[in-house]
């Protein structure tokens, strides 16, 4: 019999909208494992014990989204090498009695856009537009797939700059002058500007042959990015909600050894957003 603890959430703030505990009790119907999966509201000054008061009451794992990534990332006794590398936790689960995180975002947006979506990351030019949790989180994944290259443009140029000394040797930051005149074959949007119905700073003439661009913001209808992308001729455009399932999937994975099958939980979500077919 499985002895492994049943209860599992994920920890933000704002918190309400998420999508969690609809694809991890989707998971768990598929797999037949059962557990429970609860959203939580967290607060800056309490996250540490929040976070131990879970664990210490036999909690099995947590998904940690914005603002909490780093501080996951600094509780952590023991962490895999890319959730080391890119300084930001989404899985926190107990290994040997301490705390643990993963970063599973990159290897969602990985498996989306490579497995999905069919496009080949390997050998391409990415450009990476913002320099928060989600794109810190994505770079080792993305290095992996051994890109030609990988540059990062962010509206505070610092934050770029602090990103790209991190990843030196594997990803270059850029000013919008500096981007002119280069192409891109993934423009991968890691802002949150589609949440305001905004774009970041875009040029259609970035977008070589074949482009492919990629909005990690989802929603119930095209985001402004992926608008953008469509009117400027992308060969694709998509956003975020496969590589939301698939670093879902890889979380569900590490928790309770089984991996879902995540392209049936993707076209459920799908046909339940109000503004989709
Ligand atoms: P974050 O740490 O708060 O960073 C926000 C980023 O967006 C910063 O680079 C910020 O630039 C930029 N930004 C915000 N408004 C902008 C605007 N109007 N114009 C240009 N840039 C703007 O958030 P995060 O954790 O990186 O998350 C970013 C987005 O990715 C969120 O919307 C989140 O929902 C999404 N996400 C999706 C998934 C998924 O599975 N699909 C996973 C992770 C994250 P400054 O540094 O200049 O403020």
């Amino acid at each position: 019999m499985n002895t492994l603890p049943a209860r599992y959430a994920v920890v933000g703030n704002p918190i309400a909208q998420s999508k969690s505990p609809l694809i991890h009790s989707l998971f768990a119907q598929q797999t037949g494992e059962a557990i429970t999966y609860e959203a939580i509201l967290g607060a800056e000054d309490s996250f540490e014990s929040l976070v131990g008061g879970f664990f210490g009451g036999g909690g099995g794992g947590l998904n940690v989204t914005v603002p909490f990534k780093q501080s996951a990332w600094a509780m952590c006794r023991q962490l895999t090498p890319n959730a080391a590398r890119s300084k930001a936790v989404n899985t926190l689960y107990q290994r040997e009695g301490e705390l643990a995180g993963a970063n599973t975002d990159g290897i969602g947006l990985v498996r989306d856009v490579r497995d999905n979506l069919g496009i080949e990351i390997g050998g391409r030019r990415i450009l990476l537009l913002g320099a928060g949790g989600a794109v810190r989180g994505v770079v080792p994944a993305l290095e992996e797939e051994s890109p030609a290259s990988m540059t990062v443009w962010n509206r505070t140029t610092e934050r770029a700059s602090e990103l790209a000394r991190d990843f030196s040797g594997s990803l270059t930051a850029a000013s919008i002058d500096e981007l002119r005149g280069q192409q891109f074959d993934l423009i991968v949007n890691g802002t949150s500007s589609s949440l305001q119905g905004s774009l970041p700073e875009v040029d259609e003439a970035w977008l070589a042959s074949g482009c492919c661009c990629y909005d990690m913001v989802y929603g119930d209808e095209d985001t402004a990015f992926v608008c953008w992308a469509r009117g400027a001729g992308a060969s694709s455009a998509a956003d975020g909600l496969g590589m939301l399932v698939e670093q879902a999937a890889e979380s569900f994975r590490i928790w309770r050894g089984v991996a879902p099958e995540t392209g049936p939980v993707i076209n459920r979500l799908r046909t339940r957003l109000p503004g989709r077919p």
